[in-house]
């Protein structure tokens, strides 16, 4: 059984199960077990109050055979030394998914930013920096924003960092604003890249743009998701946030949706409420809201033939286990969502040439190296008869331990 609450020991599970598919040399796995480096410091914080607060972060790099580590910094009350190791271990996956150049890494403070100040949270983003930035850098290790954090806490962490190391060195982070060395394109990144693995998907089992769609979760990846794919033609039949589900069997007006939301109304309060939106007749399913939405409890509802996990870790092993047994195609989160990383090596790049790109020259490159990712993928899955889980994973740990070889 998975283990909800270990996130690090599920992690290894998948890592065993791949050991046996492709057998893997015996060392490369060993070394697969364990972060590099995994380092947890105490950052003090001069609260508005005049108090100082200790919050404790954390920093896991995880293999950087491939190249610097590369991953998010997740501000969150549940972040915890198993998730943080999880989540390295997935970015190395998810960057060699799509041949970055890259390793994998993440990082976290145990914090509620909402309890925060603009002031206290903006020292503590410059904290984690002064504690971490030894082994940060363009050539070492890359921060970008995960839950919780922003563009803005980028900003502050690159300024922090600059000031310590005494030079400019953008491409130390990414999900920057545009004016410190963004990229265009970066926000939607990685609905964007949904969108490409989706077409491509689609096509495998014969749905084309008159397919339906379901997209759990509202939010930036969601709801652009919702946004992209409704301008493309395809008909979004029902979408859910955490007030609840509305649908429509003729589809949602998204863009009237997006509209009313961000002006505060309730997604519930726009159209014809539904109980789970997993039950909804739709041939595609996009979990883009939490962890392990999809459970042994409701994953018998789903009708769809394609789902396309836009969230991290949506689904858990025993529900993954039954849409498998019920040939539902699952394309999993560290190939659906790899967008947004593949965005970021794209701004680090920009940031190393100094030469930035247009947001149409963003997307087209995107869209290339998604559609070849996915199209690599599917033969792994076919060449060891498996599901596109494990052959997105064979892929993808096949890079890694290639790049482990050639140094060992
Ligand atoms: P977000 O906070 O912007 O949106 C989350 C959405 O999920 C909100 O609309 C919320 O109301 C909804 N939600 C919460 N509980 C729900 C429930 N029980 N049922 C239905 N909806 C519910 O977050 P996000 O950035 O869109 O991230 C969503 C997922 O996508 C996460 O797993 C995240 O790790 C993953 N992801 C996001 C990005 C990105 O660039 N935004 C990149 C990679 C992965």
């Amino acid at each position: 059984m998975a283990n909800i609450n270990d996130p690090f020991g599920n992690a290894l599970k998948q890592l065993a199960e791949i050991k046996a598919l492709l057998n893997l040399d015996e060392a490369v796995y060993e070394q697969l077990k364990e972060p590099k480096r995994l380092v947890r410091v105490a950052i003090p914080v001069k609260m508005d109050n005049g108090q100082t607060k200790v919050f404790i972060g954390y920093r896991s790099q995880f293999n950087d055979a491939r190249g610097p580590f590369k991953g998010g910094i997740r501000f969150h009350p549940d972040v915890n030394e198993s998730e943080v190791k999880a989540l390295s271990a997935w970015m190395t996956w998810k960057t060699a998914v799509v041949n970055l150049p890259l390793g994998g890494g993440k990082g976290g403070v145990i914090v509620n930013p909402k309890e925060l100040s603009a002031g206290e949270l903006e020292r503590l983003s410059r904290g984690y920096i002064r504690a971490l930035y030894q082994v940060l850098g363009d050539r070492i290790d890359i921060p970008a924003p995960d839950v919780y954090t922003n563009s803005q806490i980028m900003a502050w962490m690159l300024d922090e960092y600059e000031k310590i190391v005494g030079h400019h060195e953008p491409g130390m982070i990414t999900g920057k604003p545009l004016a410190l060395g963004g990229s265009a394109g970066r926000g939607e990144a990685t609905a964007r890249g949904g969108v490409y693995v989706l077409e491509e998907a689609a096509l495998k089992i014969g749905l084309d743009k008159n397919a339906t769609v379901a997209i759990m979760g509202f939010g930036n990846a969601g709801g652009t998701m919702a946004k992209l794919l409704s301008a493309d033609g395809y008909k979004i039949v029902a979408v859910s946030d955490s007030s609840g589900a509305i649908y429509d069997a003729n589809g949602l007006a998204v863009a009237d949706l997006l509209k009313q939301k961000s002006e505060g109304k309730k997604l519930i309060d726009l159209g014809q409420r539904v109980d789970n939106i997993l039950a909804v007749e739709a041939d595609i399913l996009i979990p883009a809201a939490l962890e392990n939405s999809i459970t042994i409890d409701n994953v018998n509802l789903i009708k769809a033939k394609l789902v396309l996990e836009l969230a991290n870790g949506p689904i858990t092993p025993e529900a993954d286990k039954i849409l498998a047994e019920k040939n539902i195609l699952v394309v999993p989160d560290i190939l659906a969502n790899a967008g947004g990383v593949a965005v970021s090596y794209f701004e680090q790049v920009q940031n190393a040439s100094n030469y930035y790109w247009s947001e149409a020259e963003v997307n087209d490159k995107l869209k290339k190296l998604m559609k070849e990712s996915f199209d690599l993928a599917w033969l792994e899955k076919e060449r060891y008869q498996t599901t596109m889980r494990m052959g997105v994973y064979a892929l993808a740990i096949e890079r890694v331990a290639v790049a482990m070889k050639n140094r060992s």
